[in-house]
């Protein structure tokens, strides 16, 4: 449906054209920089303008969304077992550092969006953002592309949901309560667990957990209800019973409307990275992981299910539920689906509206 008449080459190949450095055709502008600010220090941003700013999640997808929004593709928070990962081999670049170090950034997002929003074919479907790669992550404290995209869905009145582990958000807590007046907003904040050591070796640039169930409690005080989806629940590490009871309870205390867990999977891309991780700081745990993703990118059903049902016990518990008895909308894909938070509509799919 929706074509643009700008030409047969997919956006993806645009991209990767862009971080290259080459001018992709169609595009209105292409530059690399870098910043000495602290927070951004090491990090490469490629500037491109791209021709669509909504992706269509493939029709094979089990996400509860058919639409997203993603202003960038590669993630600072460099959580060792991201798999939006593997989108950026797409790109021609690195799926290790290059993915923690070289963002691409759709500078143009905002009023694009303004734009396809308001075509006569836009179906005004509730739009997922940030579900590929974090949209609060370091750079949009420079780039500030979430403020324009809020307020034109706000604007058009278009439901939308943000995922993110960005402490970044409540810059824009103002912006998110008046688009709750005026159409169906749900936030998400992706939370797998507390311990410590765990986060600073596999999430080592994300905000700390504590940090990140702040964002939940203003959320909640501010009225924006807020979930947590509890992902990813780390074999091994951290689905000890205690563990996650400990998880849920902090949760519940942040005052979320719902908890959802999601058990850690390993798609092409990220296994190879979290895998180097694990021979590193937990070689005694190699062999039981063979063992455990034997069978491929997911823990076995018993077990995501064991997982599941403790979840769901504490959650009871401490006066909490599932995921869609709070939330106003789906933020998060369905347990035991395809998604470990981000990394979901990889798969460059696009609407084509101009
Ligand atoms: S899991 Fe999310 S926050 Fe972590 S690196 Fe991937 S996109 Fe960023």
């Amino acid at each position: 449906m929706h074509g643009d008449g700008s030409g047969d080459r997919p956006d993806g190949a645009a991209d990767a054209d862009a971080a290259r450095g080459a001018a992709p055709s169609g595009t209105e502008a292409v530059a690399t920089r870098t910043f000495d600010a602290p927070e951004l220090r090491g990090t490469t941003f490629h500037e491109v303008r791209v021709r669509s700013v909504l992706d269509r999640v493939p029709g094979a997808s089990r996400m509860p969304f058919e639409w997203t929004v993603n202003p960038y593709r590669g993630c600072a928070h460099a959580c060792v077992y991201c798999f939006a990962r593997k989108a950026h081999a797409h790109l021609g670049l690195d799926t290790g550092t290059g993915f923690d170090t070289r963002i691409l950034v759709k500078v143009n997002a905002p009023e694009l969006l303004r734009r396809q929003l308001a075509s006569p074919r836009w179906p005004g479907a509730h739009v997922a953002i940030g579900t590929n790669v974090d949209c609060y992550q370091p750079a949009e404290g420079r780039y500030r592309l979430m403020p324009g995209i809020i307020e034109a869905l706000r604007d058009r009145a278009n439901p939308f949901s943000v995922l993110t582990k960005g402490t970044l958000i409540l810059r824009d807590l103002d912006l998110l309560r008046q688009a709750a007046e005026a159409t169906d907003v749900g936030v998400c904040v992706s939370v797998g667990f507390t311990d410590h050591e765990l986060w600073r070796t596999v999430e080592p640039g994300a905000p700390a957990p504590e940090r990140r169930l702040d964002v939940v409690r203003a959320l909640a005080g501010a009225g924006v209800g807020c979930g947590v989806l509890m992902a990813p629940v780390v074999p091994f590490l951290g689905d000890r019973p205690e563990q996650l009871r400990a998880a849920v309870r902090a949760v519940a205390e942040a005052g979320a409307t719902s908890v959802t867990p999601l058990v850690l999977h390993l798609r092409p891309g990220a296994r190879e990275w979290f895998t180097r991780w694990l021979h590193r700081h937990h070689p005694g745990l190699v062999r039981r992981y063979e063992a455990m993703y034997a069978a491929g990118a997911y823990a076995p059903t018993w077990y995501q299910r064991l997982i599941t049902r403790q979840v769901h016990e504490f959650a009871a518990e401490f006066g909490i539920g599932p995921a869609g008895r709070g939330a106003s909308r789906p933020a998060v894909p369905p347990a035991g689906g395809e998604a470990p938070g981000h990394g979901a509509a990889a798969g460059p799919t696009r609407l084509t509206l101009r």
